[in-house]
């Protein structure tokens, strides 16, 4: 992991706690791909405004996905300015003084503009989130039809300008409280696949259903 890397433009440098900072692909790449969920800011004449939404990551582009009649894609897909969060919660962190209370977490910011895919590309990058979401399910699941892709818009933005940062480990305590008669540590947090809830069977269970829940 090279932390030596440089932020790729002036307002992607970490400031605040600038060792946590990261700028290499693998870093940048491997948040991502644990996620399936991004926040999308974007400012319209209401506002500003901050949306959770699905999203994955392809190359060196990160995907969203929705109805035409979304705000957020029609404001992002008309080329606005955007600044796109990925977050994991790692675990509480728990000082010896209430000052030093933490999180620990690995996240993302990314800024850009959205390009919109055309028709073709269009299918091609919803499959590709269908097959990270379950791999085989695209040749499982019905594809969409001429009038449910028209209806959906996919937009993808280029993580040319993008920085993480990452906290780890225990409670950084001031020298004087060390020695306070106070439970210190952390309160570890993670997003697990719990047992799958079955609606249908009738092909049997899929390798990725089966798998879903084994570590
Ligand atoms: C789960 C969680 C809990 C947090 N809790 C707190 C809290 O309680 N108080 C607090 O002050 N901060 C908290 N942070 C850190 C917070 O995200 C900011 O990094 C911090 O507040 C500094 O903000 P800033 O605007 O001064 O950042 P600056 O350092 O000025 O940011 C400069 C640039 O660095 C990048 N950057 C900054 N923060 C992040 C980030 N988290 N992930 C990826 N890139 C980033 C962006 O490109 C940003 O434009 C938390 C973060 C997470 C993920």
């Amino acid at each position: 992991m090279s932390q030596e890397s440089a932020p790729p433009s002036p307002r992607t440098r970490v400031r605040r706690e600038p060792h946590r900072g990261r700028y290499d692909r693998e870093t940048l790449f491997a948040i991502l791909d644990a996620g399936h969920l991004c926040h999308v800011a974007f400012a319209d004449e209401q506002g500003i405004h901050c949306i959770p939404t699905a999203c994955w990551r392809e190359g060196e582009h990160l995907y969203v996905h929705g109805s035409n009649g979304s705000r957020m894609l029609k404001v992002a897909a008309g080329g606005a300015q955007v600044c796109v969060a990925i977050t994991h919660l790692d675990g509480l962190v728990l000082a010896r003084s209430a000052f030093n209370h933490s999180m620990n977490y690995r996240s993302a910011v990314i800024y850009g503009r959205f390009e919109a895919l055309d028709h073709d590309r269009k299918a091609a990058a919803l499959e590709a989130f269908l097959e990270q979401l379950a791999p085989g399910r695209s040749r499982e699941a019905r594809p969409g039809n001429a009038q449910e892709l028209a209806a959906t818009t996919v937009l993808r933005l280029a993580l040319a300008e993008a920085a993480a940062k990452i906290r780890t480990g225990g409670p950084n305590d001031d020298e004087e409280d060390l020695g306070l008669p106070v439970w210190a540590g952390v309160l570890p947090l993670a997003l697990r696949p719990l047992e799958p809830v079955v609606q249908a069977a009738p092909t049997g269970t899929p390798e990725y259903v089966r798998r879903w829940n084994t570590g």
